[in-house]
């Protein structure tokens, strides 16, 4: 049952100002006041160290606990899901089973040492011209952490999404800044992380739920003087707004923003010819998965022209008119998809559908068709557009496509369609791709990232704030680690794992 209260120190704790969902018949939201958001940022200092020096154990089991509320009540957060972000039952059910893999794949992973990468340098006593002294490194949490619940994946990107159950794995305290398109789900979410702290006798703090709008909540959390770190999904100019406040605090700390990308696929031109309708039709299945609201959607596609690449434009062309209106995350991001698509229509060819449906909240796939002079030269074609839009851009020849890899911005993924009779024209691709992008991949499509230990999730600026960091696969827990070494200390001293 849903209450809409805001979870702080333990409590469920309503405010003055509500937030009405119009998905959820009128229900009230309590949007947490400044003196909540202090209370939430005291109460998660106060309980981290408690929380910290838990051993890994407990948290492995506290981690699978979570997993297993959040099954509990399963059928009442698709239920409220569905209402809320319009996508389907399926879709919510497979995000579900993610979140709790990924609860479990991290409860796993803390129960060996390695992700600790300790090191050990032995005393050298009788070194010259100085002895060496005894030196033991390993990782320690960082401190209380906020992580911003994204509003394309309500389970597994936001209250026990990928930040969260890393962060908690690395024994950091963790205050969820819900986001309002899912408010119901991020609480019924934030109830079984409750229920998990209770039965496995964690401190109260060590999770909250706070609910309100960015510029009051979210900038009150990442401005207090407690908070240690941030994991944000969303927008460039959120994302960068909050990244600034970060680093003008009076005590810095790490932003971990995943901003923005439109995930480049390089069809090169044997591959082109030898399967140019199964790759636009390919493509067409990837950019209109979940109305095209994923980070990872593939949103332009780059060839040599001819008669290989306009089979491959017919065979997207057609595989789109297929597709039915889907209905968008909330009324503001359908309303900047259907800005951005008359937008690309006023500059370019539309080829396919023309993104905007009848009923409200509800869109269609949009694509274009460009020349990569064109498009190199228009910054306007080269932001992301959040939904199923896609611009085909046609080159004169390899090297205008080498050029326009060159020219690339920061991305989370680039893709490569190719033969192997493509294996030069990759080969010199691939240090300029690998430059670009966080995540390379051959012959198949970016959407689906892999839970997995060895996925990268990120990618240079603006895809993220962070070119270190990853938001998915276990890597992530790095995020809420810092190194410590330990020089010379007697073991009684030493944290548990640093001991002989
Ligand atoms: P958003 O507007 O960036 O919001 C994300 C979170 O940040 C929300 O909790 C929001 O609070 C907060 N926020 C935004 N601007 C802020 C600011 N200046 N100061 C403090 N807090 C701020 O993203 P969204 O609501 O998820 O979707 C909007 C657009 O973001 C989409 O159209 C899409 O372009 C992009 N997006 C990208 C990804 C991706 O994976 N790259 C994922 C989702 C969305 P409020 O709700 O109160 O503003």
């Amino acid at each position: 049952m849903i209450y809409g209260k805001n979870l702080i120190d333990g409590a469920w704790m309503g405010s003055d100002e509500v937030l009405v969902s119009a998905d959820l018949d009128g229900q009230e939201f309590a949007q947490a006041d400044a003196g909540q958001v202090e209370a939430a940022g005291l109460a998660a200092r106060r309980d981290f160290r408690a929380y910290a020096g838990t051993t890994r154990a407990a948290r492995a089991t506290f981690l699978r606990k979570i997993a297993d509320e959040i099954d509990v009540l399963g059928d009442e957060i698709t239920a409220t899901a569905m209402k809320e972000t319009g996508l389907p039952e399926a879709r919510l059910i497979g995000e579900r089973g993610r979140t709790t893999g990924q609860l479990k794949m991290f409860a796993e992973l803390i129960e060996d040492t390695k992700y600790l990468d300790m090191r050990h340098d032995v005393a050298l006593p009788d070194r010259q011209p100085l002895p060496r002294p005894d030196l033991r490194l390993t990782h320690r949490p960082i401190g209380p952490v906020v992580v911003f619940g994204a509003s394309n994946f309500p389970l597994a990107f936001s209250t026990a999404g990928g930040d969260t159950a890393s962060a908690l794995a690395a024994g950091c305290t963790v205050i969820v800044k819900g986001h309002g398109a899912h408010a119901g789900t991020a609480e019924l979410v934030g109830q079984a992380i409750a229920n998990a702290i209770e039965a496995c006798d964690m401190p109260r703090a060590t999770f909250q739920l706070v609910q309100g709008s960015g510029q009051s909540v979210g900038k009150g959390l990442v401005q207090h003087p407690e908070i240690r770190a941030v994991g944000f999904t969303g927008s460039f100019g959120g994302g960068r707004a909050l990244f600034d406040l970060c680093h003008q605090r009076d005590l810095p700390i790490p932003f971990y923003g995943e901003l923005g990308s439109i995930n480049p696929m390089f069809c090169l031109p044997n591959a082109v010819e030898s399967r140019g309708v199964e790759i636009g039709t390919g493509w067409a299945g990837s950019l209109v998965l979940g109305a095209g609201q994923f980070c990872t959607n593939p949103g332009i596609a780059v060839m040599v022209k001819g008669a290989a690449a306009d089979a491959l434009e017919t065979a997207t062309v057609t595989a789109l008119q297929e597709v039915a209106p889907q209905k968008m995350l909330t009324d503001g991001i359908h309303a900047a998809y259907t800005s951005a698509v008359q937008s690309f229509a006023d500059l370019i060819e539309e080829i396919g559908g023309c993104g905007v449906a009848d009923a409200p909240r509800y869109a269609l796939p949009a694509l274009f068709k460009v020349t990569a002079r064109e498009w190199m030269a228009n910054p306007q074609l080269q932001h992301e557009v959040f939904g199923a839009s896609g611009i085909l851009i046609l080159c004169n020849g390899v090297a205008e496509m080498q050029a326009l890899a060159e020219g690339l911005e920061g991305q989370l993924t680039c893709t490569l369609q190719m033969d192997e009779a493509d294996t030069s024209l990759a080969q010199a691709l691939m240090p300029v791709l690998e430059e670009k992008s966080g995540r390379l991949l051959a012959n198949s499509f970016p959407t689906g990232v892999e839970v997995a230990s060895a996925m990268m999730h990120g990618g240079p600026y603006p895809a993220s704030t962070d070119v270190r960091s990853t938001s998915v696969g276990t890597l992530a827990i790095s995020r809420w680690l810092r190194p410590v070494s330990y020089q010379g200390l007697p073991e009684t001293l030493l944290p548990e794992e640093l001991k002989q």
